[in-house]
């Protein structure tokens, strides 16, 4: 029986190795597509914005986001072995430009704090990689669910949000949340998150973003999110930044570090605006002016 039981479990992790990030006990990130075809694919992310590439589209609006800042709610929190994830109720969705309506499903983040210190974003600008990353994951509501739209091909956006440290600027409205991750330091645990307005953790600015066609970031690295990332950021002190990367260990019961992807190539895809790249750039864009750098008419 004893023998039984060892076959039945080694089969069941032939088939369900464990995904990572380094490659340490189980399949690192240069491993996924193996196992996720997907994750080689051509829309991944994260990926690198080059503002100077990125194409300012006057004709996206701005977004509105419903129902986030409603006050005291509760929110499952629990820690999966690879991140903190909140549970978003559904009364909280976004509609953009085109009139789509996301509904929330869950929150999480990304950070460092292991040999890139305190640098975890996901997505970088201009080669600058942020303390960490938040990621609010939603659905299509045309698919009525989660588990209905996460296979369609239009069928997930993500609100994500860069967070800065501004040194001893204390951001109070994240206290609760840092305090409750001493709750679920280990893999599995649960806890119910109190006192928190969720429009308070993300940017204080929501209305100008950057938007492209992407992936979830963490297998199986599906290719059907339209990825929306506020140009304005969060800020944190370094103190808290040093508290939140301490505070979650992994399946491995190490303290999980370093839990982001690596940038991913841009390919044929264009990253836009919904605001110009500078005030001074702004002229290019108005009809009927040169795209040329403007020289001024000088006599000779
Ligand atoms: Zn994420």
């Amino acid at each position: 029986m004893r023998a039984l039981v060892t076959v039945v479990s080694l089969c069941f992790l032939s088939v369900q190795a464990q995904w990572t990030y380094s490659g340490d006990d189980g399949l690192g990130e240069n491993e996924w597509s193996t196992e996720y075809p997907a994750c080689g694919g051509q829309r991944q992310s994260p990926i690198n914005l080059k503002k100077k590439e990125v194409k300012f589209n006057p004709s996206l609006g701005q977004l509105y986001l419903d129902n986030y800042g409603a006050e005291e709610l509760e929110f499952p929190m629990t820690n999966n072995g690879h991140t903190v994830q909140i549970t978003l109720p559904n009364t909280m969705y976004f509609t953009d430009s085109n009139g789509d309506v996301y509904i929330a499903e869950q929150m999480h983040f990304h950070w460092g704090g292991g040999s890139s210190g305190v640098s975890g974003s996901e997505h970088t600008i201009d080669g600058i990689r942020r303390a960490i990353e938040i990621h609010a994951v939603h659905f299509n509501s045309k698919y009525g669910s989660f588990d209905n739209a996460k296979n369609q091909p239009d069928g997930l956006a993500v609100l994500a949000a860069l967070v800065e440290i501004d040194k001893y600027a204390e951001n109070t409205y994240y206290s609760s949340f840092l305090d409750e991750l001493s709750n679920i330091e280990f893999s599995g645990e649960s806890t119910i998150l109190h006192d928190t307005n969720i429009q308070n953790l993300l940017p204080e600015d929501t209305a100008n973003y950057y938007t492209y066609e992407g992936s979830l970031t963490t297998p199986p690295c599906t290719e059907n999110v339209r990825w929306f990332l506020f140009r304005d950021t969060v800020k944190l002190s370094e103190t808290q930044v040093v508290k939140f990367e301490n505070s979650i260990r992994n399946h491995h019961n190490e303290t999980l570090h370093d839990g982001y992807r690596k940038t991913q190539p841009l390919g044929q895809r264009v990253v836009e605006a919904n605001f110009p790249n500078s005030p001074e750039n702004k002229w290019l864009l108005l009809p009927g002016t040169s795209t040329q750098p403007y020289e001024p008419d000088v006599p000779s």
